[in-house]
């Protein structure tokens, strides 16, 4: 079996999707149509032709101005089920999947519309389609900590159906300790804590400190700049931590010339604890994990081994039961060892 029919095959975990960033332009038009908008776009074709940023800034612009068409209850259905959908396809058993209410919020969207229908999609598409998924609130860091806390506050009568909450956004001058209060407030109440550590940013090694040690998160979104810090690294796998490593993403911005041109085979020869994921795919050439992992196998030299150890990262880095997560690697230990 060549490489891209394995990793087509494959029992896979992603724990690094932005939900708004599944937000395909088809579903886009649909939305606003169905909620009496004007887009100022022509067509998809138009629509995706504007796609075009450079750093995570110009990025962030196109991807918020995107995701206003979300703005009832099924809106966020349509979104969810349609990510699960897709991901299923792709032999994805079990997602977390990130959300940003703030943007939702100071829009005029009720929390209850954004939870609930992101809810009721999940266990739709665990019912059709056999995916497990779960869900984290991510603070949008560059928006006040005072709006992070009123949604968490928000988001708290509904905790139930979240399992974490995270750090998303442009990490300049807003560093994680501004989400100190936020974060332990989050634990108090049996929530997971992530953070995005984006490659290449200011501080990008005093931050990985902070979330590592100061605030000992229990993962880390992104993170590739450890790799030029001996010592963190050690703290790293002293800690067992995970990292939700997002080529496509990655691979499309400026490389500092400290930093290895490929992050993920750097973390692997590391020794670090890689998954990998698809961050923002309807923003990525809708390049989906089946799309992200075939492309790595070449990028990031890739061999069988390498894609085992991933695959069962992104299970083993799962906030779930040990019993379901072992269900699951045993899931992708069957299918090894038959391929
Ligand atoms: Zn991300």
């Amino acid at each position: 079996m060549d490489l891209t029919d394995f990793i087509r095959g494959m029992p896979k975990s992603e724990n690094h999707v932005h939900l708004e960033g599944t937000l395909e332009a088809e579903m886009k038009f649909a939305l606003a149509k169905r909620n009496g908008m004007d887009l100022p776009f022509a067509d998809v074709a138009a629509m995706k032709a504007s796609y075009v940023y450079h750093d995570l800034p110009s990025f962030l612009a196109i991807y918020y101005d995107g995701m206003k068409v979300l703005q009832k209850e099924p809106d966020f259905y349509d979104l969810t089920y349609a990510y699960l959908a897709k991901a299923a396809s792709q032999n994805v058993i079990y997602t977390e999947m990130f959300f940003d209410p703030q943007e939702h919020l100071k829009r005029g969207v009720a929390m209850a519309d954004v939870i609930g229908g992101i809810t009721r999609a999940r266990h739709d598409a665990e019912q059709a389609l056999g995916i497990r998924s779960q869900l984290i609130l991510c603070f949008v860091r560059d928006l006040s900590a005072e709006s992070a806390m009123e949604a968490l506050d928000a988001a708290l009568p509904f905790k139930a159906d979240l399992v974490g909450v995270g750090l998303d956004s442009d990490e300049a001058g807003n560093p994680p300790e501004k989400f100190r209060e936020h974060f332990a407030k989050a634990r108090a109440h049996g929530l997971k804590v992530t953070a995005h550590c984006d490659v290449d940013q200011i501080d990008t090694l005093q931050n990985l400190r902070t979330v590592l040690t100061d605030l000992s998160l229990d993962r880390i979104d992104h993170g590739g700049n450890i790799v030029q810090s001996p010592e963190l690294v050690a703290i790293a796998k002293e800690r067992g931590i995970y990292f939700t490593v997002c080529p496509t993403f990655s691979g499309t911005l400026r490389r500092t010339e400290e930093v290895p041109v490929d992050i993920v085979r750097a973390m692997l020869d590391a020794g670090l604890n890689v998954t990998i994921s698809s961050d923002d795919p309807a923003y990525m050439g809708s390049e989906y994990m089946d799309d992200v992992l075939i492309r790595a196998v070449e990028r990031s030299a890739l061999t069988r081994e390498d894609l085992i150890t991933i695959a069962r990262n992104g299970f083993e880095s799962a906030w779930l039961p040990e019993a379901d997560k072992a269900a699951m690697v045993a899931r992708l230990d069957a299918y090894v060892n038959a391929a």
